[in-house]
């Protein structure tokens, strides 16, 4: 037989959002259970040094906090479930959505905290040497590479972010582009092109990640000339690749959710609402400009206080028989 979960808050994420949501959703008294997902914990679960979550003086572990959110979730109420989505239907109430196993899990309002994921490009030497000098996070890992050389690689809005963002720590940033033109805004390319401490190198792709040293770490890139195949090598401490991320929101399609046409979830500004009434957004689905935990947690607790007062204003009842 199929089993069946009921609750009247639910919660699609285990980020910062997700068990920010949960723990204001739980001590509100909404008891929510949380759908893990995939990646209990989010993002930070793939990262070591924190540096920048409030709170703790001294360097903290990426998994060690998300063990400690998830532990004071469960400890004002909140249920885990380790379990992935992949069936929604936000037509009728309460909300009904299906994980992975058949396991079927209705909420009265649904908070969606499923986060955004870097993209990468794919590569051994790439995998090998992320958080050893790769990453795709320069407001997380650029204060790491204080006076030291770095690149990035990109040629939208986010690689001229992170290389103007960059620049605050390094005096030497190569941006390095595999067109001989930027995709990116005007005005961030002309704050790119005025900026003495950024070179772009153009027509260039990573053929490699160069890592050397006992732990090992990023030395150098090994590049190719998209144009004459010429490989040439630049020494660099950092490398961030910022070629966009990706909002899990698959998902959602057809549901009748709004997504921007980037796949992010829209949002009423200044709130977590969705346009489907009880149901919220929160941390890195819905905001595609800071992408950090404490902007992912500060949003779930926006999501539990917009629910708990959904719950409490709107005459339940009435919307659940109106769709049946
Ligand atoms: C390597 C790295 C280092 C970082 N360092 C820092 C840092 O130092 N400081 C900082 O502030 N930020 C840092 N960030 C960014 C930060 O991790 C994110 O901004 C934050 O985790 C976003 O939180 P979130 O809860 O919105 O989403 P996420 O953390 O991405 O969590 C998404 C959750 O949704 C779940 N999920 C997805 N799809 C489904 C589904 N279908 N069903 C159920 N669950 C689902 C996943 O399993 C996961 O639990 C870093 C990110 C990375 C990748």
């Amino acid at each position: 037989m199929t089993a069946t979960h009921s609750t009247r808050m639910l919660i699609l994420g285990s980020g910062p959002a997700g068990l920010s949501a949960a723990i204001y959703g739980a001590r509100a008294g909404m008891a929510p259970i949380v759908v893990q997902g995939l990646q209990p914990g989010g993002q930070l679960t793939t990262t070591t040094d924190v540096e920048n979550y409030p709170g703790f003086r001294d360097v903290i572990q990426g998994p060690w906090l998300m063990e400690e959110m998830q532990a004071q979730a469960e400890h004002v109420g909140a249920q885990m479930m380790w379990d992935t989505i992949t069936e929604v239907d936000l037509s009728q109430r309460p909300f009904r959505l299906i994980g992975d196993g058949g396991t079927v899990y209705s909420g009265d309002v649904l908070v969606i905290a499923t986060g955004a994921q870097a993209r990468w490009l794919g590569m051994d030497s790439e995998e090998a040497l992320k958080g050893k000098g790769v990453s795709a996070c320069a407001t997380c890992d650029g204060f790491f590479y204080r006076g030291k050389k770095v690149a990035v690689i990109g040629g939208g809005n986010t690689a001229v972010e992170e290389a103007l963002y960059l620049t605050n720590h390094s005096h030497d940033v190569t941006l390095i582009h595999r067109r001989d033109s930027l995709r990116a805004e005007k005005i961030l390319q002309e704050r790119l092109f005025a900026n003495e401490k950024i070179k772009v190198l153009w027509n260039k792709t990573v053929e490699e990640f160069v890592g050397e040293g006992e732990p090992a770490g990023l030395t150098a890139l090994k590049l190719r000339d998209t144009e004459t195949g010429e490989i040439s090598s630049i020494d660099v401490e950092g490398g961030f690749v910022a070629i966009g991320h990706s909002p899990a929101t698959d998902v959602f399609q057809g549901t009748g959710l709004t997504l921007d046409k980037d796949g992010y979830i829209e949002v009423t500004p200044g709130t977590a609402k969705t346009n489907i009434p009880g149901v919220f957004a929160c941390g890195d689905v819905m905001d595609k400009h800071y992408r950090q935990a404490v902007t992912a947690a500060g949003t779930g607790c926006m999501a539990a206080l917009d629910a708990e007062r959904f719950l409490a204003e709107v005459d339940f009842e009435a919307i659940t028989e109106a769709a049946e």
